[in-house]
């Protein structure tokens, strides 16, 4: 009875169809990549399966580190710190957010615990975002993963599914006990240090440059150059492969991805995603805004209501230029992208805001 008992345990851990949790040092867990002299990339490699967590990226000044977002929780903050620690035994000096969403910024506090003299730097608008209303969501997110991890195991089983939406559905709800675990404890650290368009890192081995260049994904990005090397990190205004536009402003942003182009980067690194040698990826994401943006504007302007203009937008090409015919992509791209974009490419034409923090 109890070797039979063993033997299910055995096959359940074995099935695809059953899902095994994970704990959270497994799901947070990072890598490190080099981008460039003095530059690093520190990640979770699976980008498109929850928790999205944001790219850190770590420059190597004379004196100390200028660091790139933190990470979006503590055990991730930990991750990030751990592999810091085998690259350099210099001290982080500077923390840069690139935006106030969470998964950018959680991780600060193993950060500033690990190098209490850090400076964190950010722009006035994610300051303000970071303490205000737009932040409020982390003491739930716990509870929304939890839910989300109920749901996903539920629909891992439903027979109707295309295998590789389960398959998805089924990593998602693995790691959902880890994640209520990681968000259960969240304390944001808004920035020491605001700007409003521009600030100079100035080093003789990796200078730093970190602006402002107008609304995109959110009302408060920046991104930060390495001109020496020729590294730009965009944070979410360039998420790969499967773009992200929950508050976006999608008029704003077409115009600070041609400034992006403008930049004569060897090496762009984007807020989640691998890092890109060449354009391509920005003109894709250029063109799938502008076909949304033309043809909402079009029917906004007609007084068409935002259900039906869902229904009638053809979404094929940019599912198929982001997503392939992999089902799981698919569903991805159209919660974190087609989705939000359709909203808020309606509100631009009818002139109305783009809240922080809501949809
Ligand atoms: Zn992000």
């Amino acid at each position: 009875m109890i070797r039979t008992i063993l033997m299910l345990c055995v096959l359940a851990l074995a099935s695809p169809g059953l899902a095994a949790p994970l704990t959270p040092a497994q799901v947070f867990a990072r890598q490190t990549y080099a981008v460039a002299p003095h530059i690093w990339l520190i990640a979770k490699p699976a980008v498109t399966d929850p928790p999205f967590e944001g790219n850190v990226v770590v420059i190597e000044q004379a004196r100390g580190l200028v660091v790139v977002d933190a990470g979006g929780a503590p055990v991730s903050g930990q991750a990030v710190v751990a592999e810091i620690r085998k690259l350099t035994g210099k001290p982080v000096t500077w923390l840069v957010y690139t935006h106030y969403h969470g998964d950018h910024n959680l991780g600060a506090g193993a950060i500033r615990a690990a190098w209490p003299g850090v400076q964190i730097v950010s722009s006035t608008r994610t300051r303000e975002n970071m303490t205000g209303p737009p932040m409020a969501y982390v003491a739930t997110y716990a509870k929304s993963y939890g839910d989300m991890a109920a749901f996903a195991a539920a629909r891992a089983e439903d027979a109707k599914l295309p295998q590789a939406l389960r398959d998805g559905w089924r990593r998602t709800a693995q790691a959902g006990p880890a994640m209520v675990e990681a968000y259960s404890d969240l304390k944001p650290h808004p920035a020491d240090l605001t700007f409003e368009s521009r600030i100079n890192l100035a080093d003789e081995i990796a200078p730093v440059e970190i602006a402002y260049l107008g609304r995109a994904n959110t009302d408060g990005d920046v991104v930060v150059w390495a001109p020496r090397q020729r590294v730009l990190a965009a944070g979410d205004i360039v998420v790969a492969p499967i773009p992200y536009a929950a508050h976006t402003f999608p008029g704003d942003w077409v115009e600070v991805l041609r400034k992006l182009k403008a930049y004569d980067f060897k090496v762009l690194v984007p807020g989640h995603g691998a890092p890109q040698t060449d354009r391509a990826y920005l003109d894709r994401l250029i063109a799938a805004l502008e076909r949304v943006r033309a043809q909402v504007a079009l029917l906004a302007k007609a007084g068409v209501p935002l259900e039906e203009v869902r229904k009638r937008l053809d979404l094929e090409p940019i599912r198929k230029a982001f997503a392939g015919d992999d089902p799981w992509l698919r569903f991805v791209l159209a919660v974190v992208f087609t989705g939000d974009l359709i909203s808020n490419a309606y509100k631009e034409a009818r002139g109305e805001t783009v809240v922080q923090g809501k949809g």
